[in-house]
């Protein structure tokens, strides 16, 4: 999650409608307390620019939603008194107890978000049922030792791709453990390339031509432990590393090794964007190094977060554009922009660069770009606003949030050949014809589920 902008109507309307129809408890049992009860309040800073954000931040706070006016974080009360006392203007609120549950237990709902061990079985699934083109591959361990999974896709074997020297693609997901719909949507979107191949001319074509691997959980440890019963979320954004402090915790995306600790992420281990004691000092970044490294033929990635509708690229660590002060190469700037300008006709969501925001130094797309030069992105899904779902939002959002995203995802394995060429070339057909299955984020924006 990085950030949001609200429509002012949208939430006096959410507001007044929350406060008339819950009466709940203000927020979740803390159950293990040491770990849990890190968040009791959501505080309203007022803050109008990114440099105003950046010292947020730099504060030690995640920013988890954003407005032309404030930012709310979620916290303890106390951190309203940190605020002020760096010279802000700052109100805790107890948060709501709505925020903390993942809204899956409703027996009649059909929708539902996985649980790890049901992700690791799907993608297992999707392997039994179509061998020829899919493999199960471990992408590595875990602080508490688990085993990361994530699918390679292609009509052709790792022998064949390499003598036809295939493009590689990486979608990822769960980099923050609270982020459900992140494992969601590339989950979705291995099964739709998997099940469509063969049936669709250019599913097919694509699953043939590129080397196509999807992780939809970067951090299993705190997935899993986010998602304790499956009804009520802890809000935990960070991985399960023991800080030597006794808290836990490290933000894997402050911990990539490109421009690490430049701003934007804390050196305090109790902090929500804690960097971590080195560059890479966590498995679970390491693991997808490691397995970038490996990818010399990767031009292409994307990692999944929520929520806020937004396409973010390089640079989070500084204002510079790409090509600036020698960093990245100037002739780059344009085809990011046209790709996230292009993507974003069919989520809706907003394009920019990462620190457009607010500065955000040690994630994955700078070091992608930064060390690799692969075109990387990072999307904030859906929805707006905690007043809206934030990280829970009802499971009926989830198909509809994939059909958002489908094109998008399409997009960029179409243009996984050679980014580049989206500046000449035209976007093929089946991209730009009336959508069969898109459905605008905006939509939905508005109905309350
Ligand atoms: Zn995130």
């Amino acid at each position: 999650m990085k950030s949001i902008t609200l429509k002012p109507a949208l939430l006096g309307l959410i507001i007044s409608s929350s406060v008339a129809s819950v009466a709940a408890p203000v927020f979740p049992s803390p159950g293990n307390s040491r770990t849990s009860s890190h968040v009791t309040h959501v505080i309203e800073v007022k803050a109008k620019t990114a440099a105003e954000r950046s010292r947020i931040v730099d504060l030690g706070f995640a920013i988890d939603e954003l407005r032309s006016d404030a930012v709310y974080i979620f916290g303890k009360a106390r951190d309203a008194d940190t605020l002020r006392r760096a010279g802000f203007r700052a109100t805790a609120t107890p948060a709501k107890s709505e925020w903390f549950t993942i809204p899956q237990a409703v027996e009649a709902m059909a929708a539902r978000f996985t649980s790890l061990t049901e992700v690791e079985t799907q993608l297992q699934d999707l392997a039994t049922r179509f061998p020829n083109i899919v493999e199960v591959q471990t992408l590595g361990r875990t602080n508490e030792n688990r085993v990361t999974k994530m699918v390679r896709i292609s009509g052709k074997s790792p022998a064949q791709a390499e003598a036809a020297k295939l493009p590689v693609i990486f979608y990822m997901g769960c980099h923050h453990a609270r982020e459900h719909l992140s494992v969601e949507v590339p989950l979705r979107f291995a099964k739709h390339l998997v099940e469509n191949y063969g049936r669709d001319a250019d599913v097919t074509r694509l699953v043939d031509s590129r080397e196509i691997y999807i992780a939809p959980i970067i951090n299993p440890d705190g997935h899993a432990y986010d998602y304790t019963n499956g009804i009520r979320g802890r809000m935990w954004r960070k991985n399960r590393r023991r800080n030597n402090d006794g808290t836990y915790g490290v933000d894997l995306n402050r911990n990539y090794g490109y421009q690490w600790n430049t701003g934007g992420s804390s050196s305090t281990p109790s902090s929500d964007v804690y960097m971590g004691t080195a560059p890479f000092s966590e498995p679970e970044s390491q693991n997808v190094r490691d397995f970038v490294n490996s990818q010399p033929r990767m031009t292409t990635l994307l990692s999944l977060h929520t929520f806020s509708e937004l396409i973010l690229y390089p640079w989070g660590w500084s204002n510079d554009s790409i090509g600036q002060n020698g960093r990245g190469n100037p002739a780059d700037l344009p085809v990011f922009e046209k790709m996230a300008r292009d993507m974003a006709q069919w989520n809706k969501y907003k394009p920019q660069q990462s620190s457009d925001l607010y500065i955000a130094s040690g994630d994955t797309t700078d070091w992608a770009y930064g060390e690799h030069g692969i075109f990387a992105f990072t999307f904030e899904l859906s929805p707006t606003s905690m007043w809206d779902g934030g990280f829970y939002p009802s499971p009926a959002r989830i198909e509809p949030v994939f059909e958002a995203n489908l094109k998008p995802l399409m997009y960029l394995l179409e243009f996984s050949d050679n980014p580049r060429r989206v500046l000449t070339q035209r976007a093929p057909s089946f991209l730009t014809s009336p959508a069969k299955r898109g459905v605008a984020a905006a939509s939905f924006s508005d109905v309350q589920f």
